[in-house]
This record gives structure tokens, C-alpha cells and sequence, in this order.
């Protein structure tokens, strides 16, 4: 097994439209294996094979929380789509961002599996909308192209960012102040909030899968 590269927000090679696949090979199926693993390891719950450069209709998720249940859909067909559902979405081509938007609340999909057998998967929640976010992918969609014009230019002005959130600044040594006992207690607790530390930033290098607020990772 191996770890793909996933390729990120704006590459063009993520608007490459994918090709129906034609041949359930031990290829194929080692793509898919290849393709869990970065899943898992990004961690995310959803995978296209456009995120890691290959151009076949090919996805895989995994929303359970023990992280096994992986689902992998060939040739994936929405059959019926209806309501409305609006989630906060993230992308592991496009990290960092989040935001709503609004897709079907519950679809029927055919697709097949590696070995090339047909099935039919209905679906609500946060799998209907990874189907739809993963679908998105293969014809060359990144989740934010649902977004205004205005809120796509700020999450590529948030990708253009340095990564690593800048570190606080050391807080500088305070020299020991005397103070007659009746006044100490006013100045240092002065200086003691003058000189408290920023926070810590709350990003960490790899967000992890599901964070606080639901978002989900795809
Ligand atoms: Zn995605």
C-alpha cells in the first residue's frame, strides 16, 4: 500500500473530467487500496480518484466513526435526489476552508464496486452529502465552485497563506517589580495581563476528521 499525493485547490488538474472505468483490474483494485490509505492518513472521510490525479470515476468514503466502513462506488449514478440539506463542508484539496452548501438532503445512487458488481445505495445525512461532494470531483467540481464569486476569492486568498498559523510571540521576562505590600497586589496584576500570553492558534497541522462543529473532510 501506499500514500497518494492529493493534489489541492486551484490545480487544474482537479477540473479534469473523469472516464467511466471500463476494466475491474488487480490495478484498480490497488488503486483503491492506495486510495484508503491516504484517505485514512489525511484523515478524511471521502476520496475521488481526481484528488489523487487519476481521471476514472472512481470514489471512496468512509463517514462511520470506527473509521470501518469503507464504501467505494465505480461508476457512481445518482438515481433519484430530493430536499434540501445545507452542511459545512471541507475538502482535502482545499484545507483549511469550510463553509455550507446546500446539496440534496437524500439520493439513490448506483455505482459499482472494485470487482465490478452492480449496487444500489440509498442514502441521507452526511453520506448523501459526501456522494455529492466525491461526484462533484470527478467532473472537475471542487466544493467551493458552489460558493459566490466572493467567498471562492477568499478561500483562495486563505490557501495562498502561510500554512503554520505564525507562533505567539515569547512572552518577554517580567523583571521582578518591589512594591510596598499594600500596592503589589494592584501592579501585578497589571503586569500579569499586560504580559499574559497569546492563545496558542487553534489550527493544527492536520485538522482531524470530524472536528467540533461536524465538518467533515472529503
Ligand atoms: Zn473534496
Amino acid at each position: 500500500m501506499a500514500q497518494l499525493l492529493i493534489l489541492e485547490y486551484p490545480d487544474p488538474r482537479l477540473k479534469k473530467v473523469a472516464s467511466p472505468v471500463t476494466a475491474f483490474t488487480a490495478e484498480l483494485q490497488k488503486l483503491v487500496r492506495d486510495m484508503a490509505e491516504t484517505m485514512y492518513a489525511a484523515p478524511g472521510v471521502g476520496l475521488a480518484a481526481t484528488q489523487v490525479d487519476v481521471h476514472k470515476r472512481l470514489l471512496i468514503i468512509d463517514v462511520s466513526e470506527a473509521r470501518d466502513d469503507l464504501k467505494v462506488f465505480v461508476n457512481p449514478e445518482i438515481l433519484t435526489a430530493e430536499g434540501e440539506a445545507e452542511q459545512e463542508e471541507g475538502c482535502l484539496s482545499v484545507p483549511g476552508y469550510y463553509d455550507k452548501v446546500k446539496r440534496a438532503a437524500r439520493i439513490t445512487v448506483r455505482a459499482q464496486n472494485e470487482r465490478g458488481e452492480t449496487f444500489e445505495l440509498a442514502a441521507d445525512g452526511t453520506l448523501a452529502v459526501c456522494i455529492q461532494h466525491e461526484m462533484d470531483h470527478l467532473v472537475g467540481k471542487v466544493f467551493v465552485d458552489h460558493l459566490s464569486p466572493l467567498k471562492r476569492a477568499r478561500s483562495r486568498d486563505k490557501l495562498r497563506a502561510p500554512i503554520t498559523a505564525p507562533m505567539p510571540k515569547a512572552p518577554s521576562i517580567t523583571p521582578y517589580v518591589w512594591a510596598p505590600p499594600c500596592s503589589r497586589s494592584r501592579a501585578t496584576s497589571g503586569i500579569s495581563a499586560a504580559t499574559e500570553p497569546p492563545a496558542m492558534p487553534v489550527a493544527s497541522v492536520r485538522p482531524s476528521t470530524m472536528r467540533m462543529g461536524g465538518e467533515l473532510m472529503m
